[in-house]
C-alpha cells in the first residue's frame, strides 16, 4: 500500500486509492449539500479551510464523500503524524473499546496512562526524573504547564515569543502573537503575559547568541527575572510559519532560565512526536527543557495531550490540584502507546529525513524559477516556504499572502491539501504524515509547480 512498509491491518482493506483523483468540482455536490446543512447549525467561527467532507482516509490520502481523493500534506495540522488509520493504532484503540471506555484516572486508574507517562519520561529530552499528566488538547497542556510552573515558582509572569501560537482558550489566546483571527473581540485577556523577541533568521539576521541576548534583555528589563514563572517557547514555531531558530538560541535561553529559577517550557505540540525525525524537536537544538508539552501527534488522531516536566516542578502541586474528567482517556492512551511503539520499532523516525530531503529538493527547484519564494525552511516532515512580493526577496521581504491563498486553492482544486501559516499569512507549510510515499510527494510538488506557473 505504501512504500514505507507500515504495518497492515484490516484497515488496509479499506477502499482507499494511493493517488489523488478528482472526479467532481471541489467541493463536490455531496460536500456542498453537507455544507448547506452545516451552515444552519455550526457557527462560521468554526471555519473549514477546505470544505470537502471526508469519508475515509489511509496513510497520506483523504477520500471525500464525492469520491475525490486528496494527497494530505496537512495531517490534520500535524496530528496523524504516523499516517491515517495505521493498523496497530486502530487495533489498540479497538481493543480498548471492548474493555472499558472511561473510569476517570483520578477516581480509578488504569495501566495505559502510566505507560504513556513512562514513554514520555523515556523519550522527552533530559536524563532526570520526570512526571507527566495527561489532558485532552494542546491548549489544555499549555494551561496546565503555566499553572504548574506558577505553583512551583510562586511567581506571576509568563513570557512567550513573538509569532507564537499556543491555543484558543482564554489564557492561551493571550499568549498568541496574532490577534486576527485568534484573539480579536474575545477580550479582556488574562494579564501578566509578555511577548519577547524571538529568533527569526530570515528576517532578523541575528546569530543564536545575539537573538538570545536580545530576548533576555527584554525579559530582564520588561518583567524582571525574579517575577518570571515560565518562558514558553515552540522549538520550531508552528502557526507562526515554521521558523527554525538560529543555532544556540534555545540553549542560551535555557541557561539563563536555569540560572534565574525560571521554568522553561517547550511547546512541542506541533513539532513533537516524531514530526522532525527525533521524538521531540528540542533535540535538534541541544535544548533540554524543564517541561515539554505534547498533543497533536501523540495518539495518532485521538484527543490526548501531556505535560511532562522535572519531578520537582511537577510534584509541587497538591493532590487533586491537577486533572480533568476526560484527561488521559483510556482509548486515547492505548493508541498513544501504539504510536510510541511504531515510532521506536518501525524506524518511522527515519521517514522524516526522507520527506525533508524530497520536499526541500522539489521546493528548491521551484524556487529557482520563481523569486517570490523567499525562504525554504524546516526540519523533517515540517517544512515551509515563505512567499514575498516579486523583486523584494533580498531587501524588504514584503509578505505575499495573496500568492499563498491562490496556491493553496489551486492545490486543493487539483487534489492536494496544503496548509497555510504565518503571522502575515504568507507561508505555505508542509506537514505530511510519515507514511507519505515519494510518489505522493512528487505528485504534490508537481501540482504546486503547476500552481506557481498559473500565478
Ligand atoms: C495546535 C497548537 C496548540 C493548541 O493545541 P489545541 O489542541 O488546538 O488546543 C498549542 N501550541 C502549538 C504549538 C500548536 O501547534
Amino acid at each position: 500500500m505504501t512504500d514505507t512498509a507500515l504495518p497492515t491491518s484490516s484497515t488496509d482493506l479499506l477502499d482507499v486509492p494511493t493517488g489523488r483523483r478528482i472526479v467532481t468540482a471541489i467541493p463536490g455536490p455531496k460536500s456542498q449539500a453537507l455544507q448547506e446543512r452545516r451552515r444552519k447549525v455550526v457557527p462560521p467561527g468554526v471555519h473549514s479551510a477546505l470544505p470537502v467532507y471526508i469519508d475515509r482516509a489511509h496513510g497520506a490520502l483523504l477520500v471525500d464523500v464525492d469520491g475525490n481523493s486528496f494527497i494530505d500534506l496537512g495531517a490534520g495540522i500535524g496530528v496523524t503524524t504516523i499516517g491515517h488509520t495505521v493498523g496497530p493504532v486502530v487495533e489498540a484503540a479497538k481493543g480498548q473499546l471492548d474493555s472499558f471506555l472511561h473510569t476517570l484516572f483520578t477516581i480509578t486508574p488504569y495501566e495505559s496512562y502510566v505507560r504513556v507517562a513512562e514513554l514520555l519520561a523515556e523519550h522527552t529530552p533530559g536524563d532526570f526524573e520526570k512526571r507527566s499528566m495527561l489532558i485532552n488538547s494542546g491548549a489544555e497542556a499549555v494551561e496546565n504547564g503555566v499553572k504548574i510552573a506558577r505553583k512551583y515558582t510562586g511567581r506571576r509572569a509568563i513570557a512567550v515569543l513573538e509569532h507564537a501560537y499556543h491555543g484558543r482558550t482564554s489564557l492561551t489566546m493571550a499568549m498568541n502573537y496574532k490577534a486576527m483571527p485568534y484573539g480579536t473581540g474575545y477580550g479582556p485577556f488574562p494579564g501578566d503575559i509578555y511577548h519577547a523577541p524571538s529568533s527569526y533568521p530570515y528576517h532578523d539576521g541575528l546569530s543564536g547568541p545575539e537573538a538570545a541576548a536580545r530576548t533576555i534583555t527584554y525579559l530582564e528589563k520588561h518583567i524582571g527575572a525574579t517575577d518570571l514563572a515560565a518562558l514558553v517557547v515552540e522549538p520550531i514555531q508552528g502557526e507562526g510559519g515554521f521558523m527554525v531558530p538560529a543555532e544556540g538560541f534555545l540553549p542560551a535561553l535555557q541557561e539563563w532560565a536555569t540560572a534565574n529559577g525560571v521554568v522553561m517550557i517547550a511547546d512541542e505540540i506541533q513539532s513533537g512526536m516524531g514530526r522532525t525525525g527525533t521524538y521531540f524537536a528540542s533535540e535538534h537544538f541541544g535544548w533540554v527543557p524543564d517541561m515539554v508539552l505534547s498533543a497533536k501527534g501523540i495518539a495518532g488522531g485521538l484527543p490526548l495531550a501531556a505535560v511532562t516536566g522535572r519531578a520537582e516542578i511537577m510534584d509541587a502541586s497538591q493532590p487533586g490540584g491537577l486533572g480533568g474528567t476526560f484527561g488521559g482517556n483510556p482509548v486515547a492512551t492505548s493508541a498513544a502507546v501504539a504510536v510510541f511503539e511504531l515510532l521506536g520499532e518501525e524506524n518511522l523516525l527515519a521517514e522524516a529525513g526522507r520527506i525533508e530531503k524530497r520536499l526541500k529538493a522539489g521546493l528548491s527547484a521551484i524556487a529557482e524559477r520563481y523569486d517570490i519564494i523567499g525562504d525554504i525552511r524546516g526540519i523533517g516532515a515540517m517544512v515551509a516556504i515563505e512567499l514575498v512580493e516579486p523583486g523584494t526577496g533580498d531587501s524588504t521581504k514584503k509578505p505575499n499572502a495573496a500568492a499563498v491563498t491562490k496556491l493553496a486553492a489551486y492545490a486543493a482544486q487539483n487534489g492536494v491539501l496544503i496548509l497555510t501559516a504565518g503571522t502575515y499569512g504568507n507561508v505555505l507549510r508542509f506537514l505530511p504524515s510519515l507514511a507519505i510515499t515519494d510518489d505522493q510527494l512528487d505528485e504534490a510538488l508537481g501540482v504546486l509547480a503547476d500552481g506557481f506557473a498559473t500565478l
